[in-house]
């Protein structure tokens, strides 16, 4: 990992007002580096791949500490499925109904929509739009077996 990168993430966890622990450095590191909205379990595994030392209570609490004071957030696509996301940046999601992979997609891809015709009394704090489909991958490989 660049020594920057390092820095950057012990600098986020203080300023969040948290101790740099092992554990909260390795699961908010793992999570920064990756895109694939992991769930608490495959990260427990891909942590424990490199040092066999993380628990699963420990994984939990940690992810809940650090989407408490907001550096992560949950992603919750599938009914009982808690995923995690790093990327704090308002975006939306993309999820491919062939291989499930959940892919991110800049907020400015989506024009802004039409709140106006809500009922009466509603009132909107914020939202996200989840497209599903089948990423480029998925729809490359079914045009190709097609034809
Ligand atoms: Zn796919
Ligand atoms: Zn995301």
């Amino acid at each position: 990992m660049p020594r920057v990168e390092k820095e950057e993430i012990i600098r986020a966890l203080r300023s969040k007002g948290l101790r740099v622990t092992p554990q909260r450095f390795a699961v908010y590191a793992n999570l920064l580096a990756r895109r694939d909205h992991p769930t608490a379990e495959q990260i427990l595994k891909q942590l424990n791949q490199e040092v066999p030392t993380l628990s699963q209570a420990t994984v939990y609490l940690t992810l809940q500490t650090l989407s408490e004071v907001g550096l992560i957030r949950e992603v919750l696509l599938e009914q009982g499925v808690c995923r995690y996301d790093a990327n704090m940046a308002p975006h939306h999601h993309f999820v491919c109904t062939s291989c499930g992979q959940i892919i991110d997609i800049p907020w400015d891809c989506l024009g802004p929509i039409n709140l106006s015709s809500l009922p009466s009394g509603f009132q909107v704090e914020r939202y996200e739009v989840t497209l599903y489909g089948k990423c480029n991958q998925c729809g490359d490989r079914e045009e190709r077996s097609q034809t």
